[in-house]
């Protein structure tokens, strides 16, 4: 079998602890033998962040934006506990949210379905993608307390001058207040994000606010999706039989229950915190849950599994135990990073083996052959099989 040519390069973001183990072990079993493809690694695990103040991370950041495609390991975000562990010179910050911010892209939560998977809600058997607009509100907010009385108001200087200042409330005893912000440029690169990923995906797209309550701030979200909506996406949408529609919140939450998946839900940023918890939940496992963060336009994709570093996992290989880790969502990272290179280049070759890498991974699930955290969802008569044994019989299904 020759080795498809891949021409331009993938950039590799290699991570901590047991995700960098299954990530080690993917590109030495089931990518390098089969493909002849230029990766530019970057090691960011958290020894090598700290060697170089997490200069890394930028580095990396840039690498995916000059070369569009990047597929990465999940990585440690130090707390106080890793700080010690690592004796790490700072408390860098998440990787993600670093490289986030560099790329300005909006990250795409899709669930795995394998039939033969039970999931918490049943009725759920197509992905609901979620996409969380990661910018201000609550988590860039200004909250203060307010002490025996007084009031509460807000003020916006103009550039020119001009003050404007609204009654919040009079306070008669302790309270507490809160003001936040967005910016229309950021709600505005989120819409362009949510809709061509809803046109390269092939799912409708719904935008959910609570804009009968906040009729400018919630509103403005509503009115920048209309308006990109009818000025450049209408006529790929109803080409394609696609739907686009704003639902309030609390209706959203609702058809989210009634409805059997198949969609992009567009959230604000602490909706999207919240719904993405409870979608993957509703799915069942970690461990088959794969994101990817976009640019506005579509051309720059960064792809990985949801989990973290399965720390308790690398306990056990640490010991020299085999473990049962579950493997998918990181295989897929790596499918969907080849796909997008593939589509960039044209690269049919590719193109076919990453489908083909995706459908012996749930072929195989399928059949029965899973580690122990889906074996444990569908009962007690169902057999596991370890890491490396999955990795073997994906090996064997690419060769034959
Ligand atoms: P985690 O690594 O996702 O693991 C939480 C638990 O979920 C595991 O202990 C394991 O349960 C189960 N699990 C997750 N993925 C699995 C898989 N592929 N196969 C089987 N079981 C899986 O989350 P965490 O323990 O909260 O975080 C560990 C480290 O990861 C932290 O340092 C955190 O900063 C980092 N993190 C990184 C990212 C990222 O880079 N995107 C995301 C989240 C967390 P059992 O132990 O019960 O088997
Ligand atoms: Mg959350």
């Amino acid at each position: 079998m020759s080795k498809i040519v891949v021409n331009k390069p993938i950039v590799d973001i290699n991570g901590d602890e047991m995700a960098r183990v299954l990530w080690n072990k993917i590109k030495k079993e089931l990518i390098f033998p089969f493909i002849d493809l230029n990766l530019l690694t970057f090691d960011l695990s958290i020894e090598n962040r700290d060697r170089t103040n997490d200069e890394i991370t930028i580095e990396s950041a840039k690498s995916i934006k000059i070369n569009k495609v990047g597929v990465k390991c999940a990585t440690i975000t130090p707390d106080d506990k890793r700080v010690k562990e690592f004796n790490l010179k700072k408390k860098y910050p998440s990787p993600n949210g670093t490289i986030r911010n560099i790329l300005n892209g909006t990250i795409f939560r899709e669930p795995i379905i394998v039939k033969k998977i039970p999931k918490i809600v049943g009725h759920w058997n197509q992905p609901v993608v979620i996409a969380r607009h990661a910018f201000g509100d609550i988590y860039k907010s200004k909250e203060v307390f307010t002490r025996n009385g007084g009031k509460l108001k807000f003020l916006y200087e103009h550039k020119d001058g001009i003050k404007e200042e609204i009654d919040i409330y009079d306070f008669e005893s302790d309270g507490v207040g809160l003001a936040y912000f967005n910016t229309f440029e950021s709600i505005k690169d989120f819409a362009y994000s949510c809709f061509n990923f809803s046109v390269k995906r092939n799912f409708p797209l719904f935008l959910s606010t609570k804009n009968t309550i906040l009729q400018k701030y919630d509103e403005s979200f509503k009115e920048i999706f209309d308006t990109l909506y009818e000025k450049e996406f209408k006529k790929e949408f109803e080409k394609k039989n696609l739907v686009y529609q704003h639902r309030l919140i609390d209706d959203m939450v609702a058809c989210l229950m009634k409805w059997s998946g198949g969609f992009v839900w567009a959230c604000k940023n602490y909706d999207g915190d919240v719904m993405s918890d409870l979608v993957a939940q509703g799915f069942g496992s970690l461990g088959l849950m794969s994101s990817v963060l976009q640019s506005p336009d579509g051309k720059i994709v960064e792809t990985e599994a949801a989990h973290g570093t399965i720390t308790s996992h690398f306990r056990q290989h640490q010991n020299g135990k085999e473990t049962s880790t579950n493997p998918v969502a990181s295989i897929f990272a790596w499918s969907k990073a080849l796909k997008h290179r593939a589509i960039l280049d044209s690269n049919n070759q590719l193109e076919e083996f990453s489908i083909n890498l995706e459908k012996f991974c749930l072929e195989t699930l399928n059949k029965g052959y899973m580690t122990k955290d889906l074996a444990l969802m569908c009962g007690p008569d169902q057999k596991w099989i370890t890491t490396n044994e999955f990795f073997n019989i994906i090996v064997s299904r690419i060769k034959n």
